[in-house]
């Protein structure tokens, strides 16, 4: 089975531009993924763990690299001399925030190929209940993936205070389906949702990009109240990914915005709290996927994340 995007539809090469007149805070932040890939690349590129870039990219971070104080120890995230002067507070400040993490596929779902492969509504239309995902050419599956970069994730947003939800943690044999993934988010009153997952598409796309809800209402699906939230939370995911990571934007969706709007996801359709999914990087790319597979890459992944979700709960 073909795999494209995170619920196997082919996504849609269309965005909406940032908006900018959210807060004068958000402005400076909203073309945040290409500011903080440039700000990074301009301090010297890519490097795994190596240090020598906080100096610069601190001033591109200021109100979202506060996270970085989630007390990791990671060496070389940049951390504003505001942040740290705040992080001591950092710890609870997310108290009473909810946060629902959502691992894109499950690491046994292709033995349940009849149980995923059935249909749910998503509102707009029916699709399949869920998918396997994708890997690297080595074998290294999005369902590890996805798995390890959110545990990572909870950890830290667990040090910033706030309450983690999984909608799987490989405790299920399959799924769950599209539907109850949003369900999960929206029994939880989740003040935000991000579903993890890396892209199975061709050699020489590269880079990361975030996929926001587009206006839908449809059956079940009406995604008006979120759409506004979903992009800042999704906007600052971006800008923050694309610092810490030294990533940038997918080079083949998005216009180098690193923001894709779908109408298509039912994970997006049936959420009634702000929500995005992130498609980290490309696996079928090798250079991509020599990042994906770095645990030390994914630890950068789960703070830049991290960080634009705390910037979001913070306000
Ligand atoms: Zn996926």
């Amino acid at each position: 089975m073909s795999y494209a995007g995170p619920e196997s539809d082919q996504p849609r090469p269309r965005r909406s531009p940032p908006r900018r007149a959210l807060t004068v805070a958000l402005a400076a932040l909203v073309p945040g993924a290409l500011l903080g890939w440039l700000a990074y690349e301009t301090l010297g590129g890519p490097g795994d763990g190596g240090p020598g870039r906080a100096t610069g990219a601190a001033s591109s971070s200021q109100a979202s690299s506060s996270g970085g104080a989630a007390g990791d120890g990671k060496p070389g995230v940049p951390v504003s001399p505001s942040a740290t002067a705040s992080a001591p507070a950092g710890a609870g400040s997310l108290k009473g925030k909810v946060v629902v993490i959502d691992p894109g596929h499950n690491p046994t779902n292709f033995r349940y190929t009849a149980e995923i492969n059935s249909t749910v509504d998503v509102g707009t239309h029916r699709k399949e209940c869920d998918t396997t995902g994708t890997s690297t050419n080595s074998g290294y599956s999005e369902a590890a993936f996805t798995l390890d970069v959110a545990h990572r994730l909870r950890t830290l947003l667990q040090g910033q205070g706030a309450t983690v939800k999984l909608t799987q943690d490989a405790d299920r044999p399959y799924g769950p389906c599209v539907d109850e993934r949003a369900r999960i988010g929206n029994a939880a009153h989740a003040d935000a949702v991000v579903s993890i997952h890396a892209d199975g598409s061709g050699a020489g796309n590269r880079g990361f990009h975030v996929i926001l809800p587009g206006e839908v209402r449809a059956g079940a699906a009406d995604t008006r109240a979120i759409v506004g939230p979903s992009r800042e939370l999704g906007t600052l995911i971006a800008g923050d990914f694309a610092r810490v990571t030294g990533s940038a934007p997918s080079n083949y969706l998005g216009d180098g915005s690193g923001l894709v709007t779908r109408e298509d996801l039912g994970g997006l359709n049936l959420s009634t709290v702000p929500k995005v999914f992130i498609e980290c990087g490309n696996m079928r790319d090798s250079k991509d996927a020599a990042l994906l597979t770095s645990g030390a890459w994914r630890q950068k992944a789960a703070q830049g994340i991290s960080e634009g979700i705390v910037s979001f709960l913070r306000g």
